[in-house]
């Protein structure tokens, strides 16, 4: 499928929408996601997955708006959730409750007791103090609860410090010993059903490598468990398949995500085994899908650097300042304006307000609109009201259809919140 985000004589679509046009008639800045593009990413995973006893997640921190939430769970995901707001979101977006499994290295009483009451397909945990706990929400309701336990494999992701979670010294999840003695407990407890195992090794990981050592790590874990008389029937594979930031917009598919090649891989590792296969994923399902939409405010030249400074900020989209991430940036109108090497900058008052730093790219007006492409997965969800500057508008297009999924949210909103 041809991306979704692409030019035709100069001009920025999404679909059959005119970004320009369309921009031009509404508040900057703003997300904007192509349907097309999830249904085709929902189609990759699940495609990667035939041949398997296998079933999606879709790990509802990467960006929760309903609406798209209703598009992934058309598509047969089930919900991966951390939180008991992301309980209320994956409930109320319809996903049923036997589809959806809990992460989180810090749940509480109360979400362990509303993901016990829900009965959920799965609570993960992380911890042994978390097993005792939830033994006892368990007890206390009279419901039996499936679970898997985190296992941290000490495998390095070759991903960013801040993304990188199975690392023994990262906080998530237990080391096989733990887990195995955490196992053994587990299996006493009348109301603990320790029937998985889980594990997540971090995020953005953009090779195989690290997936097919997991998967050995933990066939020889469920191995060790069996000869412990200890039945694992389902692997909650966790999530992290990285896409392609750099590549620019109009590319071919094979180049968007890294899900075919390390699905093949990691999938592969179980064949001949009898176990259900879990996969959470959250910025490969909706990464690609979503570009913010900026304008130019200034041009500046200084004597070392040339600074583009837009009206989209870290408070919109953090991962550049948070991991010096990489996003493309291209202009919705393509002239033949000179290339200068410039920083695209926010109006935030912080030094590590970014966009791009660097960046070659052609030199903008004042007024020009701007794609930062690649922005599906934790933009709007990190989004934060920093500087008093709102939360943006989220628009979704399905072919030339534009609507509007979620209204700006303004500083204005924000003050009646307070007594003055
Ligand atoms: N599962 C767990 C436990 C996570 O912590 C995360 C992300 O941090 C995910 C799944 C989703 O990861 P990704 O969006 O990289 O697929």
């Amino acid at each position: 499928m041809i991306y979704p985000f692409h030019y035709r004589e100069g001009r920025l679509f999404c679909e059959e929408v005119d970004l320009e046009q369309t921009a031009s008639t509404l508040e900057t800045p703003f997300y904007l996601y192509s349907a097309a593009e999830i249904k085709h990413s929902c189609t990759v995973i699940r495609d990667s997955g035939r041949g398997y006893d296998f079933k999606p997640y879709y790990a509802l921190k990467a960006n929760f708006n309903p609406a798209l939430l209703k598009i992934i769970l058309q598509q047969g995901f089930g919900a991966d959730i951390v939180s008991g707001g992301e309980l209320y979101f994956a409930r109320r977006a319809g996903f049923k409750n036997d589809s959806i499994v809990f992460a989180g290295v810090g749940k509480t009483e109360n979400e362990l007791r509303q993901a016990v009451e829900a009965g959920i397909a799965s609570i993960n945990v992380e911890s042994r103090a978390e097993l005792y706990l939830l033994s006892r929400v368990a007890r206390e309701k009279k419901r039996r609860v499936p679970i898997a336990i985190r296992i941290n494999p000490d495998i390095d992701a070759h991903t960013h410090e801040y993304i990188s979670t199975g690392l023994h010294s990262n906080k998530f999840g237990v080391d096989a010993e733990t887990a195995f003695e955490m196992y053994l407990e587990a299996a006493k407890d009348p109301w603990l059903e320790p029937e998985g195992v889980h594990m997540h090794i971090g995020s953005q990981i953009e090779s195989e490598q690290p997936f097919v050592d997991a998967a050995r790590f933990l066939l020889s874990f469920i191995d060790r468990l069996e000869k412990a008389a200890i039945s694992i029937t389902s692997v909650d594979l966790g999530g992290g398949i990285g896409i392609n930031y750099n590549s620019p917009f109009a590319r071919p598919e094979e180049e968007r995500t890294y899900v075919k090649s390390i699905l093949s891989s990691y999938l592969k590792v179980f064949a001949r085994r009898r176990l259900k296969l879990y996969l959470e994923v959250g910025r490969s399902v909706i990464g690609s899908a979503g570009v913010l939409i900026s304008r130019v405010i200034y041009t500046k030249k200084t004597p070392t650097k040339n600074f583009t400074i837009v009206d989209a900020a870290m408070n919109n989209l953090i991962r550049p300042s948070l991991y010096k991430a990489h996003h493309p940036i291209v202009p919705l109108v393509r002239n033949d304006s000179n290339t200068w090497k410039t920083d695209v900058v926010g109006p935030v008052c912080e030094t590590g307000d970014f966009m791009a730093r660097e960046m070659e790219m052609p030199e903008l007006k004042e007024g020009s609109l701007i794609a930062i492409g690649g922005a599906g997965a934790y933009g709007q969800s990190l989004a934060s009201f920093y500087n008093l500057r709102p939360i943006v508008a989220e628009y979704l297009v399905e072919g030339d259809r534009v609507k509007k999924i979620s209204p700006a949210l303004s500083p204005r909103e924000l003050a009646n919140r307070f007594e003055w």
